[in-house]
C-alpha cells in the first residue's frame, strides 16, 4: 500500500521557518534551535539575506543587552490575501509575510448562488484592495480560498453543495491562477477556522484539537499531529450529517435527522420562534412582534434572561451536538474543542450544555484534560486561516525552493549550473 513519503526539509527552509516562527532571532540560537554547524547556518543565512527575504538588524539598546544582531523576514518583501466566504459575507484580508494584516474588507452579499458573479466579484474586490494598498501585483505571493461547501482540496474545485447546484465541479482554484499567476488554494471554511485557530487563537498550544462551527449548519476540522486532517475525499468533519436517532426532519442533503436539521442556528432560532407565537414566551414574542423575527441569538439570550422556554431550547441544541462530539472526543482525542460560527452569540449556556453532555458521554482519560471553549478571533478566524492555509503551503519544506526562486532574481553566485538556487 503507497504511503506518503516525507522528504527532508532543506536547512534553509528549516532556517527560514525558525525565523518566521520566532519573529527574530539571533544567530547563535539558530545554531542552538537547529543542530547545525555556525558555518552551514551562516552560509544560508547570507544566501537568503542576499535575496532580500530576511534581514539582519541592531535591537534597540533597551532590548537586548548585548545587543547581537537579530535576524528576522523583511515583511514586506511579498503579500498574501486571505478570502473567507460565508453565505451571506465576503471577507478578504491582506497580510505581509508576517502575516500581519495590511488591509481588510468586508462585504454583505445578497446570494451566492452564482459562482461565475461571486468569483468575478472577488477577483475584482481583491484587485480593489492591492491597489490600496499600492502593492504590486508581482508582490501577491499566494492566495488561500475558504469557501462554504465541500471541496476537492486536490483538485482545487468545490464539490456538490445540494443547496448551490452550480457550485458543483466549479474550477475555483484555477480562475484565480489564471488572474492573479500565483499559488493558490481552496478549502472548506471550517478547515481554514481551524489553522487560523491553530495559528493565531486560543489552539495554538495545541497539536491535536478540533474546531466545530455552528452557524447555519454545523461542520468541523479536524486539526491532528500539527496539521488539517481532510480525509480520503477531502470530507472529513461534516459532522452537520450524522444522523440522530429518533430524529425525524428532514435534511437538506437528502437523509433524515442530521445533527444540524436539530443542532444549527436555524432550528434554534425556528424553536424560538414557536414558543413566541404560542406565547409560551413572553420574552421572545416581544421580540417577534418588535422584528417580525425570532434569532437563534435571540432565543440564547433569552435563555440567559432566565426564560425557560428558551433555556430548553438552547439545553437540547447544545445537548444534542455535545452527544456527537462526545463520539469525536472518544475517537480522536483531542485536546481541545473550539466552538466558532454565529451561534457562539447566543451566549454561554449552550456551551455549557454541549461540555455537560460531553464529559458526561465521552471516557474519563479522553476529558481529563480537555478543554472546551468558545472561540476568541470571531470573525478574524475565516480570513487569517485562509491566509495561513496559503504561507504555510509556499514556504513548506516542499515549496520553499520554489517560491524563493520564482520571487526573486536569484543572483547567479547563488545558482548551480542549472540556474538552480543553492
Ligand atoms: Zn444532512
Amino acid at each position: 500500500m503507497r504511503k506518503t513519503s516525507y522528504e527532508s526539509p532543506s536547512a534553509d527552509s528549516i532556517i527560514f521557518n525558525i525565523i518566521r516562527n520566532e519573529g527574530s532571532i539571533n544567530r547563535t540560537d539558530l545554531v542552538a534551535n537547529t543542530g547545525f554547524a555556525k558555518s552551514t547556518v551562516s552560509l544560508q543565512i547570507n544566501k537568503l539575506i542576499e535575496t532580500g527575504i530576511i534581514q539582519e538588524i541592531k535591537p534597540k539598546k533597551s532590548e537586548n543587552t548585548v545587543r547581537k544582531l537579530q535576524i528576522e523576514i523583511v515583511p514586506d518583501a511579498g503579500y498574501v490575501i486571505g478570502v473567507f466566504l460565508g453565505i451571506h459575507r465576503l471577507s478578504i484580508s491582506l497580510f505581509n509575510l508576517r502575516m500581519e494584516t495590511i488591509l481588510e474588507a468586508v462585504y454583505d452579499l445578497e446570494s451566492i448562488l452564482n459562482p461565475e458573479f461571486i468569483n468575478r466579484l472577488i477577483i475584482k474586490k481583491i484587485d480593489l484592495l492591492i491597489s490600496e494598498a499600492k502593492i504590486q501585483k508581482k508582490s501577491l505571493w499566494g492566495i488561500g480560498l475558504g469557501f462554504p461547501f465541500p471541496v476537492d482540496f486536490h483538485q482545487g474545485i468545490s464539490e456538490a453543495p445540494p443547496n448551490l447546484p452550480l457550485w458543483h465541479q466549479y474550477p475555483v482554484q484555477a480562475i484565480y491562477e489564471n488572474h492573479f499567476s500565483c499559488p493558490v488554494l481552496l478549502d472548506n471554511d471550517v478547515n481554514v477556522m481551524a489553522l487560523g485557530e491553530a495559528y493565531s487563537g486560543i489552539a495554538q498550544d495545541e497539536n491535536d484539537f478540533i474546531f466545530v462551527k455552528v452557524g447555519n449548519g454545523i461542520g468541523c476540522g479536524l486539526f491532528m499531529e500539527g496539521r488539517v486532517y481532510r480525509g480520503a475525499k477531502g470530507s472529513a468533519g461534516d459532522i452537520g450529517h450524522i444522523a440522530l436517532d429518533r430524529e425525524t426532519k428532514l435534511c437538506h442533503c437528502g437523509n433524515i435527522g442530521c445533527l444540524e436539521t436539530i443542532a444549527a442556528a436555524p432550528s434554534i432560532a425556528q424553536k424560538g420562534l414557536e414558543v413566541a407565537m404560542t406565547g409560551d414566551s413572553p420574552i421572545l414574542q416581544k421580540k417577534l412582534a418588535k422584528n417580525h423575527k425570532v434569532t437563534s441569538k435571540d432565543v440564547g439570550e433569552a435563555a440567559q434572561m432566565g426564560d425557560m422556554f428558551a433555556l430548553r431550547i438552547i439545553k437540547e441544541s447544545g445537548k444534542n451536538l455535545g452527544s456527537v462530539l462526545a463520539k469525536l472526543v472518544i475517537f480522536a482525542n483531542p485536546g481541545m474543542v473550539v466552538i466558532g460560527g454565529g451561534v457562539t452569540k447566543s451566549g454561554t449556556l449552550y456551551l455549557s450544555a454541549i461540555r455537560e453532555e460531553i464529559l458526561r458521554k465521552a471516557t474519563h482519560i479522553a476529558t481529563i484534560d480537555l478543554q472546551i471553549r468558545y472561540t476568541d478571533l470571531q470573525d478574524k478566524c475565516g480570513p487569517i486561516g485562509s491566509g495561513r492555509l496559503i504561507i504555510e503551503d509556499i514556504f513548506s519544506s516542499r515549496n520553499f525552493t520554489k517560491t524563493i526562486e520564482g520571487k526573486f532574481n536569484i543572483p547567479n553566485a547563488l545558482q548551480d549550473n542549472n540556474g538552480k538556487f543553492l
